[in-house]
């Protein structure tokens, strides 16, 4: 596919990393990358953590300056795009210029899921996806500031931990019994709770709210009749993906474009990845999942796909949370069949591995992220292990 035009559409780390991959790859024609930001693409995980607790916070950008101008891709910063063009071949913008493509990848990621009962509270309400997000909330955070926060998923923990840090009093209001319901194995749940409970977070769970009412300060009535004041109202209750384009260019959608293993979709021309693609399983079970090293991956593969190259194979997810001073790394499978876990985790260290019939197929590091690189090949092996070595602690684990 040399000398063609690719487009990619959306600047963030599925759109960089395919931009990289693509020219690792000896892609040498016109790259053309469109993001409606207007900075380079940037890490996004630092948005909740260093980007709230750093006296001096700076934007983490994916690939620097340097990359962008030495690998020629036309950068389009601070531009929408309107329409894919999908029969045209020709994407346009909502400023009115358009551009040809051959091949077009839609990294258009992802926007919080919104909560029109709290939106109303307008510059008190806060949500966290982008970098204005982040300066607006950093300001909102002030010692001594009453903090509610909606959603006790990952970034609804990440905020209530950097919110408290910054001496916020917290806060956080779930509908579900548990912490980290959707991402996190019982175990790490009941560690996370105990966690942000001893750091002074009010964790109120099988929880919501009922009625919100601004006045000096937000009063919020809960499903269960208290009422609580906040002077800050922050809500993380999952995404809603950017799949409208794919919408209107009558692609497969639901909530997020619909994508095979080579991350194409059902126009073998246009490809999607990260945040707003879907994976169909071979099962025919959809998939999606939010996670910068996804977003890596499947940029990896929608670079190979959209060049014709071999799929790069890929190993067992991985994501991390950073949670008050902790850093917790989940890798492989979370349904295994029973946990074991080493070390202890009231000292803030620890790895429970998760096993399905003898096997490792999961593990779980609190402040051990070290280990993960062993702990992949080990599940990508199918490791067997002797399990009270394994709990030992004074046996190191590289030595079994
Ligand atoms: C606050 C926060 C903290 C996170 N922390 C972690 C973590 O600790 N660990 C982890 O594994 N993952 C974490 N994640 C998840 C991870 O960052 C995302 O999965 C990843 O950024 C997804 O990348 P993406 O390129 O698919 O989407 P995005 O990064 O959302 O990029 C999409 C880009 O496309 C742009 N765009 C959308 N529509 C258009 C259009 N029509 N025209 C032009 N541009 C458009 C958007 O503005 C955006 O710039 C975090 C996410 C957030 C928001």
């Amino acid at each position: 596919m040399s000398k063609k035009t690719i487009a990619i559409v959306g600047g963030g780390q599925a759109a960089a990393m395919a931009a990289a991959a693509l020219r690792q790859h000896g892609f040498d024609g016109e790259l053309h990358l469109f993001s409606d930001e207007p900075h380079l693409p940037y890490e996004r995980p630092p948005l909740s953590k260093a980007m709230l607790l750093d006296d001096t916070p700076q934007l983490q950008s994916v690939l620097n300056a340097d990359w962008w101008r030495d690998n020629n891709v036309h950068l389009h910063l601070g531009v929408t795009v309107q329409t894919l063009g999908r029969q045209t071949h020709q994407l346009v913008l909502t400023n009115g210029e358009i551009y040809p493509w051959d091949r077009l990848l839609i990294a258009t990621g992802a926007a919080a899921r919104p909560l029109p009962l709290l939106d109303k509270l307008g510059d008190r309400c806060f949500t966290l996806r982008h970098a204005g997000d982040a300066a607006r909330l950093r300001d909102a955070l002030q010692p001594g500031r009453a903090i509610a926060i909606v959603g006790a998923g990952t970034i609804g923990l990440e905020l209530a931990a950097s919110a408290t840090q910054r001496g916020c009093k917290v806060c956080v209001i779930e509908l579900a019994s548990t912490v980290m319901g959707r991402n996190a194995p019982a175990p790490i749940q009941r560690y996370l709770t105990a966690r942000h409970q001893q750091a002074g977070v009010r964790l109120m769970l099988n929880n919501a709210i009922e009625q919100v009412c601004d006045g000096e300060s937000i009063t919020l009535t809960l499903q269960s009749g208290e009422q609580l004041q906040a002077d800050s109202v922050i809500y993380g209750i999952g995404i809603i993906a950017n799949d409208r384009l794919a919408h209107e260019a009558e692609l497969e959608v639901a909530n997020g474009v619909v994508v095979d293993n080579a991350c194409q979709t059902r126009d073998a021309d246009i490809f999607a990845a990260g945040d707003v693609a879907v994976l169909r399983r071979a099962d025919g079970t959809l998939q999606r999942c939010e996670s910068w090293e996804n977003a890596n991956n499947q940029a990896q593969t929608a670079a190979a796909a959209m060049l014709g190259l071999p799929l790069p194979v890929l190993p067992p997810p991985w994501f991390w949370t950073d949670q008050f001073n902790d850093n917790l790394q989940f890798i492989g499978d979370m349904h295994g069949d029973s946990w074991l876990v080493r070390s202890n985790p009231d000292a803030h260290k620890a790895i429970w591995f998760n096993l399905q019939e003898g096997v490792i197929v999961g593990a779980v590091t609190l402040n051990q992220g070290r280990e993960i690189r062993l702990l992949r090949k080990w599940i990508q092996q199918g490791k067997t292990p002797d399990t009270t070595t394994l709990q030992g602690e004074s046996v190191a684990l590289k030595s079994l």
